[in-house]
């Protein structure tokens, strides 16, 4: 058996923050102790006053694998992630190819991680117009609900739906008790400018298009009563009706990511296409308003929306804004920039850690992740909140080594990663590989 403890002044559980002592056997929390404990029969490691939390969950992230591996893959995305602080991560239904629409694509994908996982991996399944109306097997198969597009994916191979497809689908999703997740932006008429920079790209996605679709999600989630998940929310203009539908008692949750956070259309590049996102980068009101909703606890959690693709798809060097893939890469700076701003609005250790760990654990459905509680799994990290995240091409472990994260000022640097009880990164090396699990529902 194999047994050891950590020992933080600051330990992050769920009533608080503690000076602690974690006792672990084989991979899981077996005793919370008061205190740094002496003439325990263990190795202790002391991490002083740096933070122990439970690691980050991500539950959005696109890692690409099997069929666009040039775009990013599980052995780059997991390392990136366990240096981030990321010991869980659920993965989106596109963009690999196949896609995962069938059980054949998520066998696929399942071969497809073997030996590559360094945190633990799940997965979402994909409703698209073929499937609509049969997702039983797919539901059933071990993924852990479903993704929707009501906007072109700009993947042909990912359709979005129709209110009548999302009609066929959502009997069988509020059967299963799992959610739906809607990318939520619903096409409406607006001027069809070419779009040469940020600006007018966002021009393009006006707050209306989110704010329809998310009418359009709460209607459907009264009806069939389906768990309904927004993604990456952009326009605060949303909050109130997304508020109201909670009132309403309706099983509705909402995330979003630190780009809506961090970055404003009034200070990024005009001409730098890494910003490129759907929905896109709004203004700073609008984001202080984003803001505001975490601290009042009406925003679930926060994912990274990890969406790489190399460097000429997202077309760096010419600018074609028209052209180049709409997706931020940041799935490893996800800690270390929601904190940053986080910390700026008065945001606590507690409060990141209900945000980025306990809260995404209880929307996915994983039982024993989230909290330093007994019972739960050692995946666990060690990091400093107040030491400067230092960001350079070696340092990043995405495929493609460009994200607008880098030209952020960030703190909060991740010092270790435990998963499932293993050490798995430890300041800027990897000490022990291919820890990661399979996550199935
Ligand atoms: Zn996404």
């Amino acid at each position: 058996m194999k047994r050891f403890a950590i020992h933080s002044q600051r330990t992050v559980m769920p009533h608080g923050v503690f000076d602690a002592t974690i006792l672990i056997e084989d991979g899981v929390i077996v005793m919370a102790l008061d205190g740094a404990t002496e003439g325990m029969n263990v190795e202790i490691i002391d991490v002083g006053n740096a933070v122990l939390m439970p690691g980050v969950i991500d539950p959005h992230v696109h890692i690409n694998e099997p069929g666009r591996t040039d775009w990013e893959g599980f052995d780059s995305a997991t390392k990136a992630a366990a240096a981030g602080g990321i010991t869980s991560m659920i993965e989106m239904p596109l963009n690999a190819s196949p896609v995962t629409t069938t059980t054949e694509a998520l066998e696929m994908k399942l071969r497809a991680t073997e030996g590559k996982l360094h945190v633990n991996c799940g997965f979402w399944g994909g409703i698209v117009p073929d499937n609509a109306g049969k997702l039983e097997p797919l539901l059933r198969s071990g993924v852990f609900g479903i993704k929707a597009f009501l906007v072109n994916s700009g993947l042909p191979e990912f359709p979005h739906v129709s209110k009548l497809d999302l009609r066929k689908g959502m009997p069988a999703i509020a059967e299963s008790g799992m959610p739906l997740l809607a990318h939520s932006e619903l096409e409406s008429p607006h001027d069809h400018n070419p779009i040469i920079d940020n600006r007018t790209h966002l021009q393009s996605r006006p707050s209306k298009w989110e704010d329809d679709a998310i009418e359009l999600l709460i209607n459907l989630c009264s009806e069939y009563r389906a768990r309904t998940h927004i993604v990456h929310l952009s326009s605060s203009d949303s909050l109130k009706q997304i508020e109201e539908a909670k009132e309403r008692g309706l099983p509705l949750t909402v995330e979003t990511c630190p780009h809506y956070l961090v970055f404003d259309a009034e200070s990024i590049p005009a001409q730098d296409t890494l910003y490129k996102c759907a929905p896109p980068i709004r203004s700073k009101a609008n984001n202080e308003r984003l803001w505001k909703a975490i601290k009042d606890g009406k925003i679930d959690f926060i994912t990274s929306d990890h969406s790489p693709a190399p460097p000429e798809l997202k077309h760096l060097d010419d600018h074609n804004f028209e052209q180049a893939w709409g997706g931020i890469a940041g799935l490893q700076f996800l800690l270390s920039a929601f904190w940053t701003g986080a910390s700026a609005r008065n945001l606590e250790l507690t409060d990141i850690c209900r945000l980025m760990c306990q809260a995404p654990a209880e929307f996915v459905g994983l039982e024993n992740k989230g909290k330093i509680v007994p019972g739960y799994d050692a995946d666990l990290i060690v990091w400093d909140p107040d030491k400067k995240v230092s960001v350079n091409r070696a340092s990043i472990y995405h495929k493609h080594k460009a994200t607008p994260y880098s030209d952020l000022s960030m703190n909060g640097k991740v010092l270790k990663t435990f998963v499932n009880g293993e050490l798995v990164y430890e300041e800027g090396e990897f000490i022990s590989l291919r820890q990661g699990q399979v996550l199935l529902k």
